[in-house]
């Protein structure tokens, strides 16, 4: 047997080995709660849970956990021993059904955006069964979602859940229609992850990266990328080791970790999974981005997952790709080989377009954050514009269409074809669309906004749920109709006249895009402050309420934690950059400025007045105007800190970061690296760009 199916899937509690573990009745039950929902008795509960225990006691585990995603950017675990001393200390096992399928872990360490203080601070977590239970370290991990006391969701997990009933609700309708019998329509996701590795010596001497995870400061070394010989560059033998060890560990966890490849930027590198549905998919990226920071550790690396560490040097992305097919495997957004006829992926495709379209705020929040911003618009990522690239084929295809044809001319009728096959849509179109934000990629999209630290969950429940709006409309539309086959083709040139404005082909990057969006009538919501009050418009609680996968109370929890996050994350930023700047930076240019005139007093005293020291007066004067400029702006940065009304309303808060603090850090930068590139690089108190960029990780 070869290593990776030796290994792979190891420490999952997989379909497989229940097969193996569980008596067959206890089986079937389990699989019918999963795919029909029927309750779980207590009994075969309590027998799963011991077969779990065992197997995990096999291979070691002495603990166990409900393991959940709260609404901060890291997952939660409360281990517990399997095993406790009773009175007579006889050893006692201590997990059955109960333990298996409810923990009620004190909610009131995360946040909860208000709804705790209206209600209890007691929170629940639910096995969620679909995900597989797994081992990590010696502790059993049992997937869970958590909410209040009184059913609020207080995690990622929950909306992502009810997002895929509602689109599997409105997608087998729709299916039907078509005559077809589906009984499960899932949504599949493939998140590329994309990272930077630094040696960890490096990055324990910069207090940004340690408290705010990016640089705060840092002038651009002599080279960065320009000679684009990083991307594919051969991979070196220490991140090699590096990625060789993390897929290991990711195989045992059962996560199908399959490419890797160096990325754009110097030190960065990109990791793809296979496919899997979409709830499986955010943990595993959850647990990918956890194993990524401690593989690193062992190698003496740092794993950096901010959306921007280094100003000037492409940021981190993680691109979701996402589709939908039935249970079958069969995926429902593949065009076929003659795209032209297949009026049910037309419509399929234009239940996307025109979810994008009418809902272009959900999908800039579901990326939004401090962090994102940086990277949203940079020449890297795409800009805070929302639109859907589809490519010159389909474009051709859905015109066509729209004009009342039921075929496309011979030549494009060949290129359609084309789209049939993957490798060549994609290589047609790769260049062209790499700046689009969200891509129809050959038999999926692919949303390149999200950040690298941006769980998949939010972007894919507000896809999911504003699909399922888009299906819903096309079901009530169609149901009924004698001639379906007309009817939809009609519904599809409709639509996509309705909604082509979102379709854009062109240079997402450049300036006469931004015009032309704003003739459009795109949103073009810049930064997460701007984006985040379209949360609760009416037109979006209308839509998670209808498909029952958010109230408008959660809504407004989950807008007052992204506020609250955005603010407090500059907050620790600016701080960062204070401390830095009056505890290292001051002390280390006041100290070279001294150094300089010392040298010119010992010249002097040396060979007499007339000694030259024009560098060291010019050094100086330069060095002691930029000292000045930097202290003042400091000081702007502490009294407008000051200002600061900590009772403030949260959105009030992020408005104030954003508009007043952000502005004034990026004018002590500036300085700041002007200082950088003139002070003694023995003096300067931080690891610089070439050092972390060039040094070892990565290069
Ligand atoms: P590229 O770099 O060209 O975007 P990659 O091969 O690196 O492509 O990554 C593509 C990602 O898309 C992989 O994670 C893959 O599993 C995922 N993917 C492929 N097909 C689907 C699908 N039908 N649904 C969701 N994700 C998919
Ligand atoms: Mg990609």
């Amino acid at each position: 047997m070869d290593r990776i199916s030796e290994i792979f899937g190891e420490k999952v509690f997989s379909d497989v080995v229940m097969k193996e573990r569980l008596p067959e009745k206890a089986y079937e039950a389990l699989h019918r709660h999963i795919e029909e929902g029927t309750e779980l008795d207590g009994t075969t509960a309590d027998v799963i849970a011991t077969a779990m225990k065992n197997w995990a006691m096999e291979k070691g585990a002495t603990h166990f956990t409900h393991w959940f995603q709260p609404m901060t950017g890291v997952t939660a675990e409360k281990h517990d021993s399997f095993m406790f001393p009773d009175k007579n200390g006889a050893i006692m096992t201590n997990f059955s059904g109960k333990e298996l399928i409810k923990g009620e872990p004190d909610a009131s360490s995360f946040p909860s955006g208000g709804i705790r203080a209206t209600f209890e601070a007691r929170g629940y977590t639910a096995w969620d069964p679909s995900s597989y239970v797994f081992i990590k370290g010696n502790t059993m991990c049992i997937p869970t979602v958590f909410c209040s006391y009184d059913g609020e969701a207080l995690d990622k997990k929950t909306p992502l859940l009810l997002s895929m009933e509602a689109l599997d609700r409105q997608a087998v309708r729709l299916m039907r229609i078509f005559g077809e019998e589906v009984s499960r329509v899932t949504t599949t996701v493939g998140p590329e992850q994309e990272y930077f590795l630094i040696p960890a010596e490096l990055y324990k001497k910069r207090k940004d990266l340690r408290y705010c995870g990016r640089t705060l400061v840092g002038a651009k070394p002599p080279k960065t990328q320009e000679l684009d010989d990083h991307y594919f560059g051969v991979i070196k033998t220490k991140v090699a080791e590096y990625m060789a060890d993390l897929d290991n560990e990711l195989w045992q966890l059962g996560i199908p970790a399959s490419t890797e490849h160096n990325e754009v930027a110097p030190s960065q590198h990109e990791l793809a999974p296979i496919f899997s549905t979409a709830n499986i998919a955010l943990d595993y990226n959850q647990l990918t981005m956890e194993m990524m920071k401690r593989v690193a550790e062992r190698h003496g690396l740092r794993c950096l997952l901010h959306e921007k560490p280094f100003a000037g040097i492409n940021g981190s992305g993680k691109h979701i790709n996402w589709s939908i097919a039935t249970e079958d495997g069969e995926n429902l957004l593949k065009p076929g080989k003659d795209p032209v006829s297949n009026t049910r992926f037309l419509l399929l495709l234009s239940a996307v377009i025109k979810a994008v379209d009418d809902y272009q705020d959900l999908l800039r929040i579901s990326v939004s954050g401090a962090s994102n911003d940086h990277r949203l618009g940079g020449n890297e990522a795409p800009p805070a514009i929302i639109s859907v690239f589809l490519g010159d084929d389909l474009l051709e295809v859905m015109e066509a269409v729209e004009e009342g044809k039921t075929s496309v001319p011979e030549r494009e009728r060949r290129m359609g074809l084309k789209a049939a096959v993957l490798p060549d849509i994609k290589k047609d179109t790769t260049d062209r669309n790499r700046t689009s934000p969200f891509a129809f990629t050959g038999s999926r999209f692919e949303f390149r906004m999200a950040g690298s630290r941006t769980a998949v969950s939010c972007p894919a429940y507000m896809l999911n749920t504003m699909v399922a709006e888009s299906l819903r409309q096309f079901a009530d539309a169609l149901e009924g109709t004698e001639d379906v086959e007309k009817a939809a083709r009609e519904l599809v040139r409709e639509t996509y006249s309705a909604h082509k404005r979102i379709v854009f082909n062109g240079d997402n990057y450049s300036a006469e895009w931004v015009r032309e969006a704003e003739s459009r009538g795109l949103l073009n919501l810049k930064t997460t402050v701007d984006a985040l009050p379209y949360f609760t418009a009416e037109k979006n609680v209308e839509l998670f309420e209808k498909h029952k996968v958010l109230t408008r109370l959660e809504l407004e929890a989950r807008q007052s934690i992204l506020y609250e996050e955005y603010y407090k994350n500059v907050n620790i930023e600016a701080l960062t950059l204070l401390d830095m700047v009056n505890r290292d930076i001051v002390p280390a240019v006041a100290a070279y400025i001294r150094e300089l005139a010392e040298t010119a007093a010992v010249k002097k005293d040396l060979i007499g007045a007339d000694a030259v020291c024009r560098t060291e007066k010019k050094m100086i004067s330069a060095l002691s105007g930029l000292l000045d400029e930097l202290h003042d702006k400091s000081s702007d940065l502490e009294w407008t800190l000051e200002e600061f009304d900590p009772d403030s309303d949260v959105r009030d808060a992020a408005e104030f970061f954003c508009r007043k603090v952000l502005p004034i850090m990026d004018e002590i930068r500036e300085v700041v690296d002007e200082l950088e590139k003139r002070v003694d690089a023995v003096r300067w108190p931080m690891p610089v760009y070439g050092d972390l960029l060039f040094s070892g990780g990565g290069q």
